[in-house]
């Protein structure tokens, strides 16, 4: 059973009309999506190649390069040729929003602020056609290597990889990329599942609490190592306001007229506005233009907030 604390805050945050289907989904398997590497295979050669392996993916209209599959049909596809040799990368669709909407464009200068396992570094290179720089900060010894062995299997060039923390990086580097992703650690909240009880045995109000501590100091070097005028896309798989829409308010804050909240457009229905006030505590009213995803069978949930640095 989930933490009763956990579902009360639920209910407080998602839209009264939708929390029954949303607490739905903390009880069921998520179907399967995966992304193809650009660097390594196209959609005709792939798509032929697992239909080949008795595979039926299904192209996603909105996201370019994504599939799913049935989900009894996972389990063979992690024991593809193309799987285990890079062409293809198992992620979850929101996941696959973060890069979409930080927009890197070839040649540019990309720092991924907490990079491991690096899902969204790759699809980054692959974005970039693996031109220019991405610089990948994971500190966890056992993640960074994690980190490495994906980007090695996946053939990327451009992306270097440092195994230090992120919160010294905008003080060693400042203004030196033109975009950063700051996907941060969180308490992981989107990732509960009763299926897998472990998910939420060290949930708790204080883990919330150390995340934000946490996360307020790496927006803050995130932010140091933007050139002016860069993108920084901020996202967690937490549904906790304090992780997301506060620490977004923090920088703000920090930072009075040198950041611009960019609204976000995608064709998705699952949505929720940011917030811009949470229990005693009210934010910014352009928090209004960040993005909270509410979970389905497809998508885990998700907040995204696009910041430009002025
Ligand atoms: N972006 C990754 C991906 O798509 O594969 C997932 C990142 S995960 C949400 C957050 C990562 O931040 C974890 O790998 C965690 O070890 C790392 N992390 C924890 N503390 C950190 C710190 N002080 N600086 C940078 N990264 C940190």
């Amino acid at each position: 059973m989930l933490p009763t604390k956990f579902t009360e805050r639920l209910k407080k945050i998602v839209p009264a009309e939708e929390y029954e289907q949303v607490l739905e989904t903390f009880h069921q398997p998520k179907e399967t999506t995966f992304r193809l590497n650009p660097l390594k295979t196209d959609e005709e050669r792939l798509l032929k190649e697992l239909c080949e392996a008795g595979l039926h993916p299904e192209p996603v209209d909105w996201m370019p390069g994504a599939f799913h599959i049935p989900s009894d049909e996972r389990r063979a596809l992690t024991e593809s040729d193309a799987f285990y040799e890079g062409r293809l990368y198992i992620q979850n669709l929101s996941s696959m929003l973060a890069p979409l909407l930080l927009d890197p464009r070839p040649g540019e200068r990309i720092l991924d602020l907490a990079a491991a396992p690096g899902g969204k570094t790759l699809m980054i290179a692959g974005m970039m056609e693996d031109r220019g720089w991405i610089s990948a900060v994971e500190p966890v010894k056992e993640r960074f290597h994690r980190l490495r062995r994906n980007q090695e299997r996946a053939g990327t060039t451009i992306v270097h990889t440092y195994n230090r923390d992120g919160r010294g990086v905008g003080r060693a580097v400042p203004e030196s990329f033109d975009r950063v992703l700051l996907d941060a650690p969180c308490s992981s909240e989107a990732k509960f599942s009763t299926l897998k009880p472990q998910s939420y045995a060290y949930w708790s109000a204080r883990k919330i609490r150390e995340s934000q501590k946490l996360q307020k100091r790496l927006i803050l070097s995130a932010f140091d190592a933007l050139k002016p005028e860069g993108t920084l896309l901020y996202s967690t798989c937490s549904f906790a306001p304090e992780e997301n829409e506060a620490v977004v308010d923090f920088l703000l804050d920090k930072h009075p007229d040198r950041v611009e909240i960019l609204p976000i457009e995608v064709p998705l229905k699952n949505l929720q506005k940011g917030f811009t006030y949470w229990e005693k505590k009210t934010f910014d009213s352009a928090l209004s233009k960040t993005l909270r995803i509410l979970p389905d069978n497809k998508m885990d949930g998700f907040f995204l907030a696009k910041l430009q640095k002025l």
